[in-house]
């Protein structure tokens, strides 16, 4: 199948007079005839379920979806996508252990990593993700066990070069991390440009209708983690916590990673979406492709309006010819990037906050990447308290505006901001 068609398609098969849409297994236990029979589960002899905080069906079909979306072998949903990046990199960083991360993430992630991971005893490097090979060279430590980046940076638009990043993990027996939020599987599929992990906030485009906050953790399988056994003892040790499985000597690469996710974390921190939000995203997912599509041709056009505007000082969109990540993003997404640009207003804050108050279509949200067009000023909302300087310190400018373009007709998009670049 193509992409197109696993939208629809992947993760869920019915069988003869079975239901068409994924069945809502909205229960928390199920039932077995004999002890042994769920000893068996117990001991992940057999597969099935028994608790509804480590593992649901219809939570596993869109699971399925994704991972086949993705290309990977396995994979889990998660409550929210914070929970996704905790998960996928505590699953293989514990205290004493060190990660190297891109310094152009999401803000949230970066604050889980710098400041709560950092309490549990995980070091983080933050390195420029385009820094030279000898910066990249000096971030890596003895400790060190994995390797974080994001696709599409949320805010910055930064294009991370995935296989530059793949190969250093890899050259020092560690696997690459990628956050795939903003690219989506439709525009740009990591794995197979070296990643061996994919995560997701499916709160964004994938579910793309505002209802459901969730994450996904995805495993391409393909990294050997018995090659490294002595950097990743939690897979290639015992669980003495699980009845002394060894993950990847029982469940191979293919499946350990996402087992030992499941049965250890999900299990002691239970950050499972419930079924129903599960149903709403796979809503979401059918129609994901044709989405991104009109996503990036709106924001394109949009970007290009901006570009030649007047009152506009700069425009950043990696789908905007002459972009610093243009070329980058041809390589990585031929068919498109997303749908979220970030410019400038000439006349600083004072002007960008009159630019806000005269949209009519645009709604402001601190939410992005969704049906809706939705804009976001930072300096004058989540970052009000900081002065201008202060602003330029952290790389939010004081005239940037987050705008995401929706997949309203575009004209009617452009007439927005338009009218309200007009009356500034
Ligand atoms: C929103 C976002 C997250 C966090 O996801 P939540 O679902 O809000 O927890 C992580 N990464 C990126 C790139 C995001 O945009």
């Amino acid at each position: 199948m193509r992409t197109e068609t696993k939208c629809i398609e992947a993760g869920y098969t019915p069988k003869n007079g079975e239901s068409r849409m994924i069945p809502i297994i909205q229960s928390t236990t199920f039932k077995y005839d004999t002890s042994e029979d769920m000893g068996k589960l117990f001991d992940l002899e057999a597969s099935g379920y028994f608790y509804t905080r480590l593992q649901n069906p219809t939570n596993d079909f869109v699971a399925a979806k994704i991972a086949a979306l993705e290309g990977g072998t396995a994979a889990m949903m998660t409550s929210s996508g914070q929970a996704a990046s905790f998960f996928s990199v505590f699953n293989l960083a514990n205290a004493g252990d060190h990660v190297v991360a891109s310094a152009s993430i999401y803000g949230g992630t970066f604050n889980l990593f710098n400041v709560t991971m950092k309490k549990m005893g995980i070091d983080f490097t933050f390195v420029d993700p385009d820094c030279s090979d000898e910066e990249l060279e000096a971030a890596f430590k003895p400790n060190t066990k994995v390797v974080f980046g994001e696709t599409i940076a949320n805010p910055a638009l930064v294009v991370f070069d995935i296989e530059r990043f793949a190969k250093a993990a890899h050259a020092h027996g560690v696997p690459l991390i990628i956050d795939n939020t903003f690219a989506t599987p439709i525009n740009c599929r990591p794995i197979e440009w070296g990643a061996d992990i994919v995560i997701h906030s499916t709160t964004k485009y994938m579910d793309g209708h505002d209802a459901t906050v969730g994450g996904v953790i995805v495993d391409s399988g393909k990294f050997d983690w018995m090659a490294h056994a002595d950097k990743f003892p939690g897979l290639c040790t015992p669980d003495e916590s699980y009845h002394g499985i060894t993950y990847a000597e029982r469940f191979g690469k293919e499946g350990a990673y996402i087992t030992k996710a499941t049965a250890q974390l999900m299990r002691d921190l239970g950050s499972i979406p419930s079924p129903m939000n599960c149903y709403l995203l796979n809503l979401g997912l059918e129609s994901l492709a044709v989405r991104m599509e009109r996503h990036c041709r709106n924001a394109e056009k949009v970007a290009e309006f901006l570009k030649d505007h007047p009152k506009v000082a700069y425009v950043t969109y990696p789908g905007l010819p002459g972009d610093k990540y243009y070329e980058r993003a041809k390589k990585y997404m031929p068919n498109g990037t997303c749908g979220v640009i970030s410019f400038g207003v000439k006349g600083g804050r004072a002007k960008a906050e009159e630019f806000m108050k005269g949209l009519k279509l645009a709604i402001i949200a601190t939410h992005v990447a969704d049906a809706h067009t939705c804009v976001l000023h930072p300096a004058s909302s989540t970052h009000r308290q900081l002065s201008d300087e202060e602003l330029v310190a952290c790389g939010v400018m004081p005239d940037m505006i987050r705008l995401s373009v929706g997949i309203e007709n575009v004209q009617d998009i452009i007439e927005d901001v338009a009218g309200a670049l007009e009356k500034i």
